[in-house]
């Protein structure tokens, strides 16, 4: 039996940009694009900061703020090589990598350079 769904009061959600609690259910919800953020299973939703706030001004004011962020590419297909990863502890081929990810094999090449450059970068950093 599983009713937690039904039980318990919900949170009340938090304006991304001021941190407002909002409980009577007037939040807004929008989309980011954020190049480190890899959905758990599902490739429809890489890519994509879920914002809530609090009015439409925050929101647009959060999307603006996204906008100037750099969409890194690689660090994207890195990340989605990292979740294919996950899911095959044992390893697999880099013909079954390119299936798994639905990338090309260059840009699997790239995003393999761009990780190492992160893991050299971290290095030299610690
Ligand atoms: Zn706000």
């Amino acid at each position: 039996m599983d009713d937690d769904a039904s039980t318990g009061e919900a949170l009340p959600e938090l304006c991304d940009l001021c941190g407002m609690a909002i409980s009577d259910g007037s939040e807004l919800y929008g989309f980011a694009p954020d190049s480190s953020l890899i959905h758990p299973f599902d490739p429809k939703f890489d890519g994509k900061r879920r914002l809530t706030a609090c009015s439409a001004e925050h929101m647009t004011q959060l999307q603006e703020e996204y906008k100037h962020r750099p969409f890194i590419e690689e660090e994207q297909w890195a990340g989605k090589m990292g979740r294919v990863f996950d899911q095959h502890p044992e390893g697999l081929s880099i013909k079954d990598m390119i299936e798994a990810t639905g990338l090309t094999r260059k840009q699997l090449d790239r995003a393999i350079a761009w990780n190492n450059e992160q893991v050299r970068h971290h290095r030299r950093n610690n």
